[in-house]
């Protein structure tokens, strides 16, 4: 009886209310920010919260909701899958889900792509990626025991991911468990010289296993951009090497450079590719560790120790599965390709509008990623990063500047009034501060 009366009344309070009871959030310290948004559906590029204010989605829910959020085409065919075979075991066990996504997987990926193993999100995705770096030359004897990787990359919160990562503000209380990390300066045309020297030098060691890098866009360090041309540079000097090169397209894949995959643009391919996030369309979380037929066969042996010994309780859900699949028609479909020139279309249009307006330091754009930095020094989530975000908010537009940098990184269906809403809170923003 008492449950009963209790169960009611928590009805009838808010989410924001009722959220504050038992819940832990991402990336949130409870004691300065301690209210949430309660979101009770979404449609296209649309969120909608408790008391019915729509708010645009400027960032596709964290780069995952590339073909719009409750895509009928995608929730159909996971429903469909749902009934028919849910979970099973992919140890010792295969599915059509999974040997359908392979086979159209990697008629998209970069042509040295062969295999793909199976994980739940981008951190575990990124964590095969090193392990599977690490064990190549463990299973041929070689001791290679360091990782390269980009100053200001952000590869994920597991420990391997963690420990890659540039960006490690917060990551104080972990730092003195991480493998071995150097660091590479981001390549810019200033710079491409004293890095491929620096890093000739420091590769005569032989004792590098691999580097892990965002291609042409690192998300979380703002949307900060290098070339094609001088990323190449490093890969190929490594490469000459034997480093293995992995490639962390967990936020660029699937369309946001324009291109399936931002590796595209480079010539030296990678040996290994990290995906998650659009890869199940925001639908359900799931990741995929694709690497070259020469990374498997280093694991191929009559010895049991040499396989890679890493598997997650989920691998290759049908379900998981059957939304990527889905996603991957919808990324090649006419519609989709029209929406991704459509929209790097109108950010170009919008940075010949604002790239000279005296509160923006500068602006750039990789496909439909458009950033701009202002020239107001703040914190990265400080006082008036918030206050940015409640402007935002307030009118209906759900961005997340990160420090003093503002990006969009919208579904490829957001409609042209939608983005010119985007566009003109932007402006009304940098009229008012
Ligand atoms: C988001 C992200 C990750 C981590 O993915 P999670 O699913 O949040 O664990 C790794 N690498 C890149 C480039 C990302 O953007």
């Amino acid at each position: 009886m008492k449950n009963e009366i209790e169960t009611e009344t928590l009805a009838s309070e808010s989410l924001s209310v009722r959220d504050k009871k038992h819940l832990w959030h991402p990336l949130t310290q409870h004691k300065l920010h301690p209210e949430m948004l309660g979101i009770v559906s979404a449609k296209g590029a649309v969120l909608y919260d408790e008391n019915g204010k729509e708010y645009i989605d400027g960032i596709a829910s964290w780069y995952t909701s590339a073909y719009g959020h409750c895509n009928e085409y995608i929730t159909e065919k996971v429903y469909a899958q749902m009934q028919k075979l849910d979970q099973v075991v992919f140890s010792g066990f295969t599915h059509e889900p999974a040997i359908e996504l392979s086979e159209e997987l990697i008629k998209l990926l970069p042509e040295n792509q062969e295999k793909l193993f199976f994980s739940d999100n981008g951190s575990t995705a990124t964590e095969i990626g090193i392990k599977m770096a690490l064990q190549f030359h463990f299973n041929q004897g070689r001791k290679r025991k360091t990782m390269l990787a980009f100053e200001e990359g952000f590869h994920g919160d597991t420990f391997g991911a963690m420990s890659v990562s540039g960006l490690s503000v917060y990551n104080g209380p972990f730092a003195e468990f991480f493998i071995d990390v150097e660091r590479v300066d981001v390549p810019t045309d200033e710079n491409i010289e004293a890095v491929l020297s620096k890093l000739e030098k420091r590769l005569q060691q032989n004792d590098i296993a691999g580097f892990i890098y965002e291609p042409l866009v690192q998300g979380a360090a703002a949307m900060k951009m290098h070339t094609a041309d001088n990323l190449n540079r490093i890969l190929k000097l490594l490469k000459k090497h034997g480093v293995l090169t992995i490639a962390d397209e967990v936020m660029t894949g699937f369309g946001k450079t324009g291109k399936p995959f931002a590796s595209e643009y480079i010539e030296t391919k990678p040996d290994v590719i990290c995906m998650s996030k659009a890869l199940t369309a925001g639908l359900v979380p799931m990741a995929i560790t694709s690497c070259s037929q020469e990374v498997y066969n280093a694991f191929y042996s009559d010895d049991m120790a040499k396989g890679l010994f890493h598997g997650h309780t989920y691998t290759a859900n049908p379900l998981a599965c059957t939304a990527a699949i889905a996603g991957l028609e919808l990324l090649q479909s006419e519609e989709i390709q029209v929406g991704i020139k459509r929209i790097i279309g109108s950010h170009q249009k919008f940075n010949t509008r604002i790239k000279n307006h005296p509160k923006v330091a500068r602006t750039r754009q990789c496909g439909i990623i458009f950033a701009l930095d202002l020239n107001v020094k703040m914190e990265r989530y400080g006082n008036l990063r918030d206050q940015m975000f409640k402007h935002f908010m307030d009118n209906g537009v759900f961005l997340r500047p990160l420090g003093s940098t503002i990006y969009i990184s919208a579904p490829y269906v957001i409609t042209d009034g939608q983005l010119q809403k985007i566009y003109t809170t932007i402006e009304d923003l940098l009229n008012s501060i």
